[in-house]
């Protein structure tokens, strides 16, 4: 029988919530200690300093406060008496975040000499959010990014049913630039143009309604994503207009020929 692991999940939202509700359904192989203000879970960060794997599943904004306060708590440990370095707090730990953006959450990480630190992002979510809209099946088949290997943590992805993926931070953002924030962005920037733009709101169809879907989401989450990531979303942006300038006269040229060759014959 596999021994049983302790996990930490910090941030019952969403993602904390879906990462703790399948876990739970394993309880024989995992134990649990979540930290989690609106949900009343009493433990704290010091709590998990003996666990094999902490999910750090907060907006992003509280993550690099929380990899100082496991910092401090390292510190700490090691000044109390003579600890042996593998007997300090979060010694045997694997701590990785959720966080839709990487560049700047690891390279705090690697400023506070945070060794066991590797980098996550599951590609999974709806624009619910909070403890309640979480289900354990939110990761089944999605791919799961880590900026490095760990086999305990592999054992627990592929348990919440995702894929791994190995990507480092500066690739991972630069991707996720076009693939999930300028969408978001021009999701935003559509529904502000027909509000605004547009001489009739009757004209809004399914297609409308498919490319606004993202601008309804978490509101936070995606002030927060945009901002962190917003140096490779500009630079999307600009090939992303080249492109539609490119579809513009493709098009344009192709249906003045058509109509001229009809007209010729
Ligand atoms: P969420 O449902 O809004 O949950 C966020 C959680 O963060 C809250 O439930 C709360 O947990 C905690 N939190 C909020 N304010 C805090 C504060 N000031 N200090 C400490 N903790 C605070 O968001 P989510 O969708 O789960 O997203 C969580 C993380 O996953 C984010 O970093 C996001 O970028 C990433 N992510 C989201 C998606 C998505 O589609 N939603 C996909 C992939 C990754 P407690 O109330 O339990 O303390």
């Amino acid at each position: 029988m596999t021994q049983q692991l302790k996990i930490g999940i910090v941030g019952l939202g969403l993602i904390g919530g879906s990462i703790e509700k399948r876990l739970a359904l394993k309880s024989e192989q995992y134990e649990l200690l979540c930290v989690s203000r609106s949900q009343g879970k009493e433990y704290s960060l010091e709590d998990l300093a003996s666990t094999d794997i902490v999910f750090l599943c907060g907006e992003q904004s509280t993550i690099p406060g929380q990899l100082e306060e496991i910092a401090q708590i390292i510190s700490k440990s090691g000044q109390e008496g003579s600890v042996d370095a593998s007997e300090r707090a979060f010694a045997k730990t694997i701590i990785t975040d959720c966080a839709s953006t990487k560049e700047l959450i690891s390279s705090r990480a690697h400023e506070l000499g945070l060794e066991n630190f590797i980098p996550g992002h599951p590609m999974a979510g709806t624009e619910k959010q909070g403890y309640e809209a979480s289900f354990p099946e939110l990761f089944e088949g999605a791919k799961w990014i880590l900026a490095n290997r760990n086999d305990k943590l592999e054992q627990v992805i592929a348990e919440l049913g995702a894929q791994l993926v190995l990507l480092d931070p500066e690739t991972h953002d630069r991707a996720v630039a076009v693939t999930s924030h300028l969408p978001l962005v021009l999701s935003i920037a559509l529904a502000n143009l027909s509000n605004s733009y547009s001489p009739s709101q009757s004209t809004r169809g399914p297609g409308y309604a498919s490319m606004t879907r993202l601008a309804g989401g978490n509101a936070k989450l995606g002030r927060e994503m945009i901002s962190l990531n917003r140096a490779n979303i500009k630079d999307s942006w600009q090939v992303f207009k080249d492109e539609v300038d490119a579809l513009l006269n493709i098009y344009g040229e192709e249906l003045e020929a058509e109509i001229a060759m009809t007209a010729s014959q």
